[in-house]
């Protein structure tokens, strides 16, 4: 995902360029001690980390069934039947089916940032699965996106960013002449890659012009008429929705209490989580939210309250908590990034990822692979320091998740 920040007037060139760059069941007490007395614990294992999908779901699959969770694999419909070039949406359930809290955690929505979320749901597996308490299971759901997980790209098979694919489809989402015209201009490039440079002066002077918060929302917020194009949200219900929509009615039915966690990377500081948290502010969700995770989460209701926040659209984790809701069910979560490098290399990311599910014929397969492996440090970077900061700092969040639910129930039940 890409967030808006506050765009104040401009006064030159030099700061329009860089601020549209910038656009783009309880715990037994000792229980808890032994919780708590793992965050002291060094979390920087470099084993949680792979950098290819194969291996990503084989460690999965390895970490659910040693931690005792009853797998599942939901193989996408165009993918092998079986071998290593198989994909799909592997799942992992621990504990008992009627559970009254459930605590989910996804990753893989767009397909290069699916390692850290992959690590994630590993920590969970193999340092705190142990201390799930009896009323509590714990749903993993592993590659959501499939498709843009086994290739190294953020969209789907049919070019949809799966993160704003989740709307009604029986509305009319057609965009405006501004939406062209940011479409056409994030489209451009040619047989050795996107026109970066280009793109950005373009998108000025669209901003000059319309307003670069209006600019930027065009970018992010997700769009429904330019299939080729950057945000693309579908004409139809992508697999991995109905997939995923089929199993959140079917695993999350008879729970009372929902915590969800999106695992995403790209925003925020270097290796730093950011919290974007889509419960209505106001509500018992936000403020559970808050509760656990701390002001990172207060000071996005901060920001979304200034007015600058992208109208995101068909979110997937929006779609998982009405689901939930709808059964009774209270929720609390949030999509949580990591943070790489600046929105402005990140636009860049877009680009790319554009770029090469349309790549012309008469491109070679190196530049192909080089603009991949671009695309993924961009979203996964291959630094140890990196790595590092994010399994300690997602070690963290798991452990106030963990403790969160748990003084959540206590306080309802
Ligand atoms: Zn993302």
């Amino acid at each position: 995902m890409v967030m808006l920040c506050k765009l104040p007037i401009v006064a030159n060139l030099g700061q329009a360029l860089d601020l549209i760059s910038t656009c783009v069941t309880s715990l037994a007490a000792s229980e808890f001690k032994k919780v708590k007395s793992l965050m002291i614990t060094p979390a920087s294992d470099p084993s949680f980390w792979v950098r290819s999908y194969p291996n990503a779901r084989d460690r999965f699959r390895q970490f659910a069934q040693s931690a005792g969770g009853t797998t599942g694999f939901f193989r996408h419909p165009s993918a092998p039947i079986e071998g290593t070039q198989s994909f799909g949406i592997d799942t992992a359930w621990f504990g008992p089916r009627d559970a009254a809290n459930v605590l989910m955690m996804i990753s893989g929505t767009h397909g290069p940032e699916l390692f850290a979320g992959s690590a994630m749901q590993q920590i969970w597996m193999q340092d705190f699965s142990h201390f799930r308490s009896p009323n509590t299971a714990v749903f993993l759901v592993h590659g959501v996106n499939s498709y843009g997980c086994a290739k190294n790209r953020r969209t789907t098979e049919n070019n949809v960013d799966l993160n704003r694919n989740f709307i009604r489809f029986d509305s009319d989402h057609a965009g405006g002449a501004l939406t062209q015209k940011v479409q056409n201009a994030l489209s451009l490039g040619g047989s050795s890659g996107p026109y970066a440079r280009r793109v950005l002066t373009l998108l000025l002077l669209l901003g000059l012009r319309h307003g670069l918060a209006t600019v930027t929302n065009e970018i992010t917020a997700g769009q429904y008429s330019r299939h080729d194009g950057v945000g693309f949200g579908g004409n139809a219900p992508e697999w991995s929705n109905t997939t995923l929509c089929d199993l959140w009615r079917d695993r999350l039915s008879q729970a009372r209490r929902v915590a969800i966690i999106d695992w995403h990377t790209g925003i925020g500081g270097y290796g730093d989580p950011s919290f974007l948290c889509f419960e209505a502010p106001g509500s018992l969700g936000f403020a559970r939210a808050v509760d656990w995770w701390g002001d990172a989460v207060a000071q996005s209701a901060d920001h979304f309250d200034a007015g600058v926040r992208p109208s995101y659209n068909g979110l997937l984790i929006r779609a998982a908590q009405e689901i939930a809701q709808t059964t009774g069910a209270e929720t609390t979560g949030a999509v949580i990034e990591f943070g790489t490098y600046p929105n402005k290399q990140m636009l860049r990311g877009l680009l790319l990822d554009r770029w090469l599910q349309h790549a012309p014929p008469t491109t070679s397969e190196a530049v192909k692979t080089k603009l991949e492996n671009d695309l993924l440090r961009l979203f996964c970077p291959d630094d140890r320091q990196w790595q590092q900061r994010v399994l300690q700092a997602g070690r963290h969040i798991i452990h106030q998740t963990v403790e969160g639910l748990n003084n959540w129930d206590g306080a309802t039940a």
